[in-house]
């Protein structure tokens, strides 16, 4: 059975590939952390899934829909479309 990367729709015929690619993938989701203003991978800002924080070191952006916003929305928002 085929795997495929939910981000990108890319198949990969073993888990294990799929896993190792999804830290990659550039199509993952991207938060955009308003303390820094910068993007980070999903991946990165959490662990569990639901603690969300800013990977930057210097920065002590946290929380997902607070601090760090899915960076789809943002671009939405941010582009005046509805
Ligand atoms: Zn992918
Ligand atoms: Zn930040």
């Amino acid at each position: 059975m085929a795997h495929v990367c939910r981000n990108c729709k890319r198949t990969f015929s073993t888990e294990l590939e799929l896993e190792l690619h999804r830290d990659t993938c550039e199509a993952a989701s991207q938060l955009v952390c308003r303390e820094c203003g910068e993007k980070v991978s999903e991946r990165r800002a959490t662990r569990d899934g639901w603690t969300y924080r800013c990977p930057n070191d210097d920065c002590d952006g946290s929380g997902l829909g607070d601090d760090l916003h899915k960076a789809d929305d943002f671009s939405v928002a941010s582009s005046g479309l509805r």
